[in-house]
């Protein structure tokens, strides 16, 4: 037993020996700490970031700077990071470092040119009497702030809540991606064939966008320097209907049968079940197949409207009750056009067949991509005539109207979108809007901006957005006209968000 009790203290006296061996070790070690730029890029624009990684397993990272340094134009010295008493997220000295450091070079005084970024790191030893190991990596980089070039070409950008709009414009050799953003949507621009520096963009303001949304043409290089510039246009007010429906006990019978529902369901569980969780479902899978689009426009002229009444319009709010209850809301992407049964309906416009099946509320559905972002679809469908990956013509029978899906009475459902946004038909279906909105910028495109040149008035760029405007005069009228096309829009525009 004794000696038991003395070999377990001999090993326990050995074991802290060793312990405190390894702390003396540990608080004098001698390996400094490695630093390593991880990936870092060959040129760092006005969003600089880089991801610095430090380690040091010996007694951990204590001390980290990044200074950057410049010897033309003039010889300048900044400091980018400096941590002085890093913590890991026990709050104890981490054994690795991380750190995505983020600086504009233009609020240090940076230029564009030849720039090296240097990092000193040191540990917790108690080497060098106290200051730890340091290390010190330094990394040449290059500085360029200039964004690419974006020049307008096109005029004439007035657009509704729900409306659709082209623009025509110019980028500079180093843009790597463009078009227009609206709040956060980006709608891409397309190289002209003649000149892949012109470009056009087809984009949309969504009837959901809010009232102050400013959109702008932009263009991005290869290290995110981006040029925003805003665009002559005034939006117009909006107003959307407000439409009650009543649900009846025999449009609930149809759902559940339609759909195949569990009659555990009740009448209002049932309804929603389609109305709201299917419909998202549905335009999930709708998103992904207006992704596919051509780089050019396979339309010409305005879109056709199937002959026939008008009997529900584009983004009514429909309230639908069940008992004198409101259970339900949604907005009606499309506009519902009646006939008579089994009515032939063509193609509003040429274009190819992206989808032709079965999709949920709106049952066979057939939707045709018109190129550029620019696509229809044809809801509620009793029969199909054609197949995805058809080419079809202007006014070619795509199938005949039904009541297949969400729906009560036989009738069209036509949805319009451009790159996935829902907007209104009938600026499509107005000879006026393509010809004066559309087709100009088809041609300045399809030319790489000759034409533009020839024009009498040049592309306008104004110096504030032209929102605030009032009446519904052309822009031509109502905003200022502040540079010549071959200005440079660039210098003009208004820097957008
Ligand atoms: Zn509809």
């Amino acid at each position: 037993m004794r000696r038991t009790i003395t070999a377990v203290l001999t090993l326990a006296l050995l074991a802290g020996a060793a312990v405190g061996g390894v702390l003396a070790y540990r608080a004098y070690e001698s390996a400094p700490p490695v630093v390593r730029w991880v990936d870092p890029p060959k040129a760092i624009g006005r969003k600089a970031q880089l991801k610095l990684q430090v380690e040091d397993p010996g007694s951990g990272v204590a001390k980290v700077t990044v200074v950057i340094e410049q010897t033309t134009p003039a010889a300048i010295s900044k400091t980018v990071l400096d941590e002085t008493a890093v913590a890991g997220p026990d709050g104890k000295p981490p054994r690795t470092y991380e750190k995505i450091v983020e600086f504009d070079p233009r609020e240090l005084s940076i230029r564009d040119g030849a720039a090296k970024l240097t990092v000193t790191t040191s540990d917790h030893s108690r080497r060098n009497g106290g200051q730890g190991n340091t290390a010190t990596q330094p990394l040449d980089i290059e500085v360029r702030l200039r964004p690419p070039m974006v020049e307008l070409l096109s005029e004439q950008h007035n657009i509704e809540f729900g409306g659709s709009m082209m623009v025509t414009y110019r980028v500079g050799a180093s843009a790597v991606e463009d078009g227009v953003r609206v709040g956060d949507r980006h709608f891409p621009g397309y190289p002209s064939p003649a000149d892949t520096g012109v470009r056009i963009c087809l984009f949309a303001l969504s009837f959901r966008e809010p009232d102050n949304v400013i959109p702008v043409v932009y263009a991005r290089d290869e290290i995110g320097n981006e040029q925003a510039v805003s665009f002559n246009y005034k939006i117009m007010p909006r107003t959307y209907p407000d439409v009650p429906i009543a649900l009846k006990p025999e449009w609930i019978a149809a759902i559940r049968d339609r759909f195949a529902l569990p009659p555990s369901l009740d009448d209002v569980a049932a309804f929603l079940d389609v109305n709201s969780k299917l419909r998202v479902e549905n335009h999930e899978t709708l998103a992904k197949v207006l992704e596919t689009t051509e780089p050019q426009a396979l339309w010409s002229g305005a879109f056709g409207r199937m002959n026939g009444k008008p009997v529900s319009r584009f983004a009514e709010t429909r309230h639908y009750s069940w008992q004198g209850k409101e259970i339900d809301q949604q907005v009606h992407l499309g506009v519902d056009i009646a006939a008579l049964m089994n009515f032939p309906v063509p193609s509003s416009g040429a274009g190819v067949v992206i989808h032709a099946s079965d999709l949920g509320i709106y049952g066979n559905c057939v939707v045709i991509d018109h190129g550029m972002g620019l696509s229809t679809l044809y809801g509620h469908l009793s029969s199909m005539a054609v197949a995805e990956g058809d080419k079809v013509a202007q006014h070619q029978v795509i199938g005949h109207t039904g009541m297949t899906g969400l729906a009560f009475g036989d009738h069209l459902h036509f949805g319009m979108y451009v790159h996935g946004i829902a907007v209104d038909p009938k600026d499509w279906w107005d000879p006026l809007f393509i010809q004066k909105r559309i087709e100009p910028k088809l041609a300045t495109w399809r030319s790489g901006g000759a034409n533009v040149a020839a024009q009498s008035a040049a592309a306008a760029i104004s110096s504030a957005p032209d929102a605030t405007a009032s009446g519904a005069a052309e822009p031509r009228a109502t905003a200022p006209k502040t540079a010549k096309a071959k200005s440079g829009g660039g210098k003009h525009g208004k820097r957008g968000r």
